[in-house]
């Protein structure tokens, strides 16, 4: 076994521990491989593991990325995943590429994909960003301008929204990191109880993924634990 591959079964193991710890099925968490600044043959590696889903947070990069993969794997079925901040600029991009955004949080930026994606394709998969532990400044909206958000992107036709994405800042122990998570949880079901099919909470990643699990989220993005540590240098480059 390769040490992707590896990995990939520390990863998978650790989720099937966290889910029978609180009573879950591994089914129901599904695994984000983040492979921002790794190149196209981990990537590969990763595929050859059995691993499909993958997430990018810099959108040339991510773009780069998915055509010369989809060219080389035609066969592989991947899914790709947009999980990093989408500017006005590159939504474009990001609606011709990508599969999934997980990182919407202003009505601006859903308008530009749903007009930019093709009427060919499916339906952009959408999951709103939503800030559950930071000030004004931080990315995501806030809790108060969900509802607003999510009944204005639900209605634009070239999207599907199916959740909620969270990426709160890291805290130390299992019960403030599970505090954090469930006021996720708690917009999330609120939506759902307004009425909303979501079937997706996209929360943990290396370092909380076992918290976030307990705490219901559907998908783990999870980039060290996989792939390894990532270069400075390579994380500096938008
Ligand atoms: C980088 C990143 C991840 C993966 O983080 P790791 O700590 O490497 O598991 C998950 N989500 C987002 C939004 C990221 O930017």
């Amino acid at each position: 076994m390769n040490t992707i591959a590896g990995n990939l079964q520390l990863v998978r193991d650790r989720i099937a521990t966290a889910c029978a710890a609180s009573g879950r099925e591994m089914s129901e968490v599904a695994l984000l491989a983040v492979s921002k600044t790794f190149g196209n043959e981990v990537v590969v590696q990763a595929v050859a593991a059995g691993q499909h889903a993958f997430g990018e947070n810099y959108i040339q990069e991510g773009v780069d990325k998915i055509v010369a993969l989809r060219a080389l794997l035609a066969s592989a079925a991947l899914e790709w995943h947009c999980i990093g901040p989408v500017q006005s600029n590159k939504t474009r991009q990001v609606a011709e590429h990508f599969d999934w955004v997980h990182s919407v949080d202003r009505l601006k930026i859903a308008q530009r994909l749903s007009d930019q994606r093709a009427p060919t394709a499916p339906p952009l998969q959408v999951c709103l960003q939503v800030n559950v532990d930071g000030g004004p400044t931080k990315a995501g909206v806030g809790p108060s301008e969900l509802l607003a958000l999510a009944q204005a992107v639900a209605q634009l036709p070239r999207l599907r929204l199916r959740g909620l994405m969270c990426i709160p800042d890291a805290v130390e122990g299992f019960a403030a990191q599970c505090e954090v998570f469930s006021r996720a949880r708690g917009c999330w079901s609120d939506l759902r109880a307004q009425g909303f099919a979501l079937d997706t909470l996209s929360m943990g990643m290396t370092e909380d993924l076992e918290a976030a699990i307990a705490s219901g989220s559907t998908l783990v993005r999870v980039g060290r634990a996989v792939f390894g540590e990532r270069s400075p240098k390579a994380v500096a480059t938008p």
